[in-house]
């Protein structure tokens, strides 16, 4: 089969519904309880957790998972008050550990770490993975596996288009943690055996564009370039950025393409660890929507969406759902839940419709579709459970932009229905190996 190629002008203009937060600083929200999974993606319980009853630090590792010893670490100070089974932000429920938060903020700081110039390359991404870190831009894909190389890279790309509607958690971020971003790009850069660093942002965002080029003046040794991209969704899908800056097609991972791509507020996070020896647990995550008062918080991962909620001034209405990570790309959610570490934003909305009218067969859905997928046809085999048609459909290669829900007149999620069978066909072509 031959690539599936991203079609980069079939990208929208969209109401961005960013100016809700984009101009408010950025405040911080400690939560009176955090809730962790003490379990890895295979349900297997965390290697070395600690017991209910023990203090912990912001910082303090919690355990390792069981296959590849990746570590979860403890995002506040305080006290293990319980086991309690809770949603988390991808739909499930979970035994997790109930953390009492002291709001001291006391770190739990590991150990400083050497120069770019000392440092070997193995250390290097020994220490990338020791910091717990996965991509922040919400697919929470483990950021040392993308550095695991075969060969060296062309190039770093540092994605901060943040093109989801409603979202401003990584414009607020970098505008006042740039310095953060150029503490760790020379041991990426090292690791990697790149060349260039590009900084993938949207043309409408000139403060955060100044920023990046005036930090980048204060370190000439570091081969950095601002890539102004049109402001269009989904731009800050990875396939449209590596097309955009350098011009290449890639099947699976950019890499093939000669790019690393990681999210902004990833640069960030690991730049703090790095140079001050603060693990990556307080995101800045946006509120927005229906809420009396949206603001972009910074807050540790697995606080309760419930409690970001009231914290900006509760839902206007009293009848809503909450969408984590974005109207385009996120689960509309029905009770509370807790956040994971790859959380950025909640959108509270009182008026998600969806597979309200029936379809018309317009095709509209099919003529946007960036992947040139047919989402009506793989909808109708997901109905009728043909997953034979669904593999021929390749629903595997959707990229869940949202954009056929967002066009289709009829209001369905087609996205959500592309998604499940994406999953099915993913774990039939498992099975088949
Ligand atoms: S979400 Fe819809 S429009 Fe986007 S890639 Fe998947 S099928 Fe295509
Ligand atoms: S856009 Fe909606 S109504 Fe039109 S074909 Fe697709 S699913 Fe059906």
């Amino acid at each position: 089969m031959g690539f599936h190629l991203f079609k980069s002008d079939r990208c929208l203009k969209i109401d961005g519904h960013k100016e809700e937060t984009i101009n408010k600083p950025l405040v911080t929200f400690e939560p009176d309880f955090v809730y962790i999974r003490a379990v890895d993606r295979g349900l297997n319980p965390l290697v070395g957790l600690p017991s209910v009853g023990d203090k912990v630090k912001r910082g303090t590792l919690l355990g390792k998972y069981e296959r590849d010893s990746f570590p979860v670490y403890s995002p506040v100070s305080g006290e293990i008050v319980a086991h309690e089974n809770v949603f988390l932000a991808d739909g499930h429920s979970y035994d997790c550990l109930k953390i009492k938060n002291d709001k001291e903020g006391t770190w739990e700081t590991q150990t400083k770490f050497k120069s770019a110039e000392e440092a070997t390359k193995d250390e290097i991404l020994a220490h990338i993975k020791d910091s717990g870190i996965i991509g922040f831009g919400g697919a929470g894909f483990p950021t040392y596996r993308k550095y695991q190389l075969k060969a060296d890279a062309d190039c770093l790309i540092i994605n901060a288009v943040e093109c989801e509607p409603y979202l401003t958690s990584d414009y607020l971020l970098g505008i006042s943690n740039m310095e953060k971003v150029f503490k760790i790009i020379p041991y990426l850069l090292k690791l990697s055996g790149a060349k260039k660093v590009y900084f993938a942002v949207k043309k409408d965002r000139p403060l955060l564009i100044e920023e990046a080029e005036a930090t980048a003046a204060s370190h000439p040794d570091i081969p950095f370039e601002v890539q102004a991209l049109p402001d269009r969704y989904p731009m800050g899908y990875e396939r449209n950025i590596v097309r955009e800056i350098v011009h290449k097609e890639y099947d699976m991972l950019p890499i093939e393409a000669g790019a690393i791509v990681n999210n902004l507020s990833t640069y960030i996070g690991l730049g703090e660890y790095f140079s001050e020896g603060k693990v990556p647990v307080i995101k800045s995550i946006t509120v927005s929507g229906e809420v009396n008062d949206p603001k972009t918080v910074l807050t540790p991962y697995g606080v309760l969406s419930d409690d970001l909620i009231s914290f900006c001034g509760g839902a206007k209405n009293e009848k809503y759902k909450v969408i984590c990570g974005g109207p385009m790309c996120g689960n509309a959610m029905d009770s509370s839940f807790a956040l994971l570490l790859q959380g950025n934003g909640l959108v509270v909305m009182d008026n998600i419709q969806t597979l309200g009218d029936p379809c018309w067969h317009c095709g509209e859905c099919c003529s946007q579709c960036p992947m040139d997928l047919q989402p009506v046809q793989i909808q109708m085999a997901l109905v009728s459970n043909d997953i034979e048609r669904m593999i021929a459909l390749d629903a595997d290669k959707c990229v869940g932009c949202g954009l056929c829900s967002y066009v289709c007149p009829s209001r369905i999620d087609v996205t959500q229905n592309v998604l499940k069978a994406k999953a099915l066909v993913i774990k039939a072509k498992k099975e088949r190996k």
